[in-house]
């Protein structure tokens, strides 16, 4: 069983990335969110259990969020593996996986870290605009608009949303950054990180991770 763990701060590409790698490496991609939503969804004790700690606005522990982990993960669709994206986000829930999966005598494959310094992830997630009528997306560097301020497909003015306020931003970097360093530093003592430089193109990183975990690069030979 391949169990591979995703890893980025936000703004690093991770989603994306994690979708390409679950195609590639044809294993879905689990991500806790989700987890939780299917959880509660579909009503199971599980998802009962959770409900009643976000209805209270407070975090799932961990143990509840392992096991519904351990529950998807035996789906007939998860029997060769899976893509971790979003979890484990912190030491403790490292801890914890390690623990379940080592009950079950499977161990996390890899951790794949998409490093992108903290200058570029603010610039990524604070130059951020969206058209007021349509919600038509640019970015200030990346894809700016033809006329600052106007969208090019409507001419309505562009907005920002909260999330996407410098300070804000800066305020969600620093509250994940320190979580995430704890749970690199948790594979990187396992001997299991591996990491890949985020700044390259989309297509680049895809395939700085396949080489990390594919030692035979089938996806090479129709190129
Ligand atoms: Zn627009």
């Amino acid at each position: 069983m391949r169990i591979v763990v995703l890893l980025g701060a936000p703004g690093a590409g991770k989603g994306t990335q994690a979708h390409v790698l679950a195609r590639h490496l044809a294993l879905p991609r689990i991500a806790t969110g989700d987890l939780f939503r299917t959880a509660v969804r579909e009503g199971t004790a599980l998802g009962a259990e959770a409900r009643t700690y976000m209805y209270r606005g407070e975090l799932v522990p961990d143990g509840i969020t392992v096991r519904m982990l351990l529950e998807r993960l035996a789906a007939p669709d998860a029997a060769r593996g899976a893509i971790l994206d979003g979890f484990p986000r912190t030491r403790s829930q490292a801890e914890a996986l390690d623990a379940a999966l080592d009950e079950r005598s499977v161990r996390v494959e890899a951790a794949l870290l998409i490093d992108v310094p903290v200058v570029d992830l603010f610039s990524r997630l604070s130059g951020r605009w969206l058209c007021a009528a349509a919600g038509h997306p640019y970015h200030e560097t990346a894809d700016p608009p033809r006329v600052a301020g106007v969208c090019d497909v409507d001419g309505s003015p562009l907005v920002q949303r909260d999330d996407d306020r410098p300070d804000v931003v800066r305020a969600r970097l620093d509250g994940q950054l320190g979580a995430l360093g704890e749970v690199v530093d948790h594979y990187r003592a396992a001997g299991l990180l591996w990491t890949v430089d985020g700044r390259l193109s989309i297509a680049g990183v895809s395939a700085a991770l396949l080489d990390a975990i594919e030692p035979a690069p089938w996806w090479r030979r129709t190129s």
